[in-house]
């Protein structure tokens, strides 16, 4: 049973959400009494539909919790929806705890995503965004945002798994790839991404592309990329390479699609169909998707951010068929609070099953996001255990 408390004169007692009792303090809250009610079921109802809507624009206004299930969680949850009668709102997640619930593990209603914290780490990070072309120091983001320069390190860090300065440059970086992809000079493309500045920046510029910029523009404007379709468990699959590695393996259901996807990616590469060059390596994913452990390494050629490079290497240490949460991926990397960034890295890996970013699932079990259907990490994590499974039986 639990109670709510309307207003100064009056408890509801409630079951569910269901009155079942009224304790009254004064003669006068039963003058009210019809008046409250109202106001308030349609406030709930008003919530409620935002509930049933997943509606991201309520999260933080108002809580919503499961009596079936002891759980509360933010409007937007992705989690199966409740039936109305087992739900109560509550304010805060201080109040929904003191009513007995847990916070959920899957929306994280107690999480920076939606305090003000969050807020500001966003407003830092389009800050940062817009000022590319000037260095952005700590000192400078504090006065700026009205924090101290540790603390908002410290909040940023925790939010994003890099520091502001980091971050800047990562900004920068893609800003430069972009255009120099897309044909720019390179000291347009360079200007244009901020790196005007200081011989210094193009110095690292340099190191963080493994070459020289203008050697990156010539090499994604002439890269030959050869691929493949063909069926998969998953549907159609992707498998592309250049003369280094494996640079995209994709899914979709047609191949419309996939050379669409493969375009989007490479839009100054020279795309080839090569089915004969790739069947051995199509050969070797097609079998590890099947469930199949093979200790045999894929060359990739993939591009990375530092923490992208750390995520990516641990998931290929991760065991075939078992999972890590997004949590416990990040603290592996030694970035505990890094979650939403470890779930962000998997959604950019570009090769799917060779970097077995499927693998990775929520705190609670649940399979969560993943870049080509959740369907096809089912069956992928499905697949990987039978396998498993079967092969402990045999030992
Ligand atoms: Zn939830």
């Amino acid at each position: 049973m639990q109670e709510s408390w309307f207003n100064r004169k009056l408890w509801i007692v409630l079951r569910g959400d269901v009155a079942v009792g009224f304790l009254i303090m004064t003669t006068n809250a039963i003058l009210n009494l019809g008046s409250e009610m109202s106001m308030t079921s349609a406030r709930e109802n008003r919530w409620w539909d935002a509930v049933v809507a997943r509606d991201t624009g309520h999260d933080g206004e108002f809580f919503f919790a499961v009596s079936s299930t002891g759980v509360y969680c933010r409007p937007s949850c992705p989690a199966k929806r409740p039936r109305r009668e087992n739900v109560t709102f509550f304010r805060s997640p201080v109040e929904a705890e003191k009513a007995g619930f847990r916070a959920c593990l899957r929306c994280r209603p107690r999480s920076a995503d939606h305090n003000p914290q969050a807020g500001s780490v966003k407003r830092i990070c389009r800050y940062i965004e817009q000022h590319l072309d000037e260095p952005v120091t700590l000192a400078k983001l504090g006065t700026v945002f009205g924090q101290s320069p540790f603390h908002l390190q410290r909040t940023f860090k925790n939010a994003l798994g890099i520091t502001p300065r980091e971050y800047a440059d990562s900004c920068r970086m893609n800003l430069l790839k972009r255009n120099l992809q897309a044909g720019q000079s390179v000291t347009h493309a360079l200007y244009e991404a901020g790196y005007s500045s200081s011989s210094r920046l193009y110095e690292r510029t340099a190191s963080q592309l493994g070459m020289t910029p203008d050697k990156y523009r010539r090499g994604a404007i002439a890269a030959v990329i050869r691929y493949t379709c063909t069926d998969s468990p998953l549907g159609r699959m992707l498998v592309a390479a250049t003369e280094k590695g494996i640079c995209a393996i994709q899914f979709a259901d047609t191949d419309d699609e996939l050379t669409e996807g493969l375009k989007r990616e490479f839009p100054f590469a020279q795309r080839k169909r090569d089915d004969d060059s790739m069947r051995s390596w199509t050969k070797t994913l097609l079998s590890r998707i099947a469930g199949h452990k093979l200790n045999r390494a894929l060359p990739l050629d993939i591009q990375a951010t530092a923490f992208q490079r750390r995520v990516w290497t641990h998931l290929q240490t991760l065991p075939f068929g078992s999972t890590e949460s997004y949590g416990q991926v990040a603290k592996a990397i030694g970035q505990p609070g890094a979650a939403r960034a470890v779930a962000r890295a998997c959604a950019a890996n570009p090769v799917a099953v060779a970097i077995p970013c499927h693998r990775v699932v929520r705190e609670d079990g649940e399979m969560g996001g993943y870049h080509w259907g959740v369907g096809r990490k089912q069956t992928l994590l499905r697949l990987e255990q039978q396998h498993a499974q079967a092969a402990a039986a045999e030992r």
